[in-house]
């Protein structure tokens, strides 16, 4: 059935996938082959498949539900988000010019620093809290790649993807956008300009803690891309074809989860925002929030799962938070089913931007009444 009319929910929940011929099967197979049998005249059964390292037919369902709910010309499904981020950043060259924004998730921001470093590009991080602190440092003609995420992990500052689409687009830069924390559900960054989109897969998209993956999806299948696939097939950074399948399924779940997950976030981020113990809530959702409009006009039906709290007391005070937290899990990661509360300082290496007095909270799909109690419990 085509999908154009379809709702992307209704995508989601088939997977993209239609019944096994063979079979009648309605869950997608799983293909484990690494290898695929030519014939006589030694022509591939299936050009599209030749051995897993470069695709494989278990990635499918996932690869083309994301392609199709991000507008996307296509989707490539990589071992884990940061596979996917530096297949991004590896097909640079010596003497790129490189923007991105001072607070990200701090692993990739980590790397990035040290690749561009070992290799010759050159790294330009700008604040997200301002409104032109990208423009201040891209350069026409010299910037390659203007690197974004939004909301920024842990902060959440919003950063406006349309008009980063327009200074990338002016400077003859890519514009990629790591949307992990907003989700196909509520954001699509290409259709408000962007190049590439990028996921921790293992967040939202799976949103069960149980498989570590990554995907991009482009709008064009230009050279770029093709890089791209050249570095997945090359450098190996190739998903499991069981972490795949897993990843279809959550997928299929994901409408149901993400806005339960943001409505709860929303609930929890207008109770806490006058506690006397909670110096300052960070969610994009709140009217107060600076990135509020912003996150308003691309966001669309709500604003994610994930807030975080400025704690009174500092340090001390943030760490005897969580430590009281019952119900949620002092974990890192994000975007599963279970609630997640974590000091982010104390796991980012030295040189984080983080405030000490910061705990990230990951909502997950519990009963709205038990998550506020267990966080009022533990800040009492
Ligand atoms: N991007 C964001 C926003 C993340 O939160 C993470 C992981 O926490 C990554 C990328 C890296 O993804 P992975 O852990 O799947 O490699």
């Amino acid at each position: 059935m085509s999908t154009d009319k379809l709702d992307p929910e209704t995508i989601a929940a088939h997977a993209n996938t239609e019944p096994d011929p063979a079979t009648g099967a309605i869950g997608p197979s799983i293909h484990p082959s690494t290898t695929f049998v030519r014939d006589t005249k030694y022509e591939l059964t299936n050009p599209l498949h030749s051995y897993s390292r470069d695709e494989s037919p278990s990635y499918l369902a996932a690869e083309r539900t994301l392609a199709t709910l991000e507008g996307a010309a296509s989707a490539f499904l990589f071992s884990s988000g940061m596979a996917a981020g530096s297949a991004v950043v590896s097909c640079l060259r010596s003497g790129d010019h490189v923007v991105a924004p001072r607070v990200m998730y701090w692993g990739l921001r980590n790397w990035m620093m040290i690749f561009c470093e070992r290799f010759g590009i050159e790294l330009e991080m700008f604040d997200p809290t301002d409104p032109d602190g990208a423009s201040k440092l891209v350069r026409k003609g010299e910037t390659r790649l203007l690197w974004i995420e939004t909301p920024c992990n842990p902060t959440w500052d919003v950063i406006d993807i349309a008009r980063s689409a327009e200074i990338a687009k002016d400077a003859g830069a890519k514009l990629v956008v790591d949307s992990t924390a907003a989700t196909p559900v509520y954001t699509q960054p290409l259709k408000l300009g962007a190049d590439i989109v990028m996921h921790s897969a293992t967040k939202y998209l799976n949103g069960h803690s149980d498989v570590i993956a990554g995907a991009l999806a482009t709008s064009e299948e230009d050279d770029f891309w093709q890089d791209i696939h050249q570095a997945r097939f090359q450098g190996g950074a190739v998903l499991g074809t069981f972490e795949a399948w897993l990843l279809q399924r959550g997928m299929r779940t994901l409408f149901l989860r993400v806005r339960r997950q943001s409505d709860s976030a929303m609930a929890i981020a207008q109770h806490f925002s006058d506690h006397p113990k909670v110096r300052q809530v960070l969610y994009p959702g709140l009217p107060d929030h600076p990135g509020h409009s912003v996150a308003a006009k691309q966001m669309t039906g709500g604003f994610g799962g994930m807030l975080s709290f400025l704690v009174e007391g500092g340090r001390d005070g943030a760490l005897d938070f969580v430590k009281r937290c019952k119900l949620f899990a002092r974990a890192t990661s994000l975007g599963g089913v279970e609630s997640l509360v974590e000091h982010r300082a104390s796991v980012e290496e030295e040189g984080s931007p983080v405030p000490q007095d910061l705990v990230r909270i990951s909502v997950g799909i519990e009963a709205i009444d038990d998550l506020i109690a267990d966080l009022e419990q533990a800040l009492s």
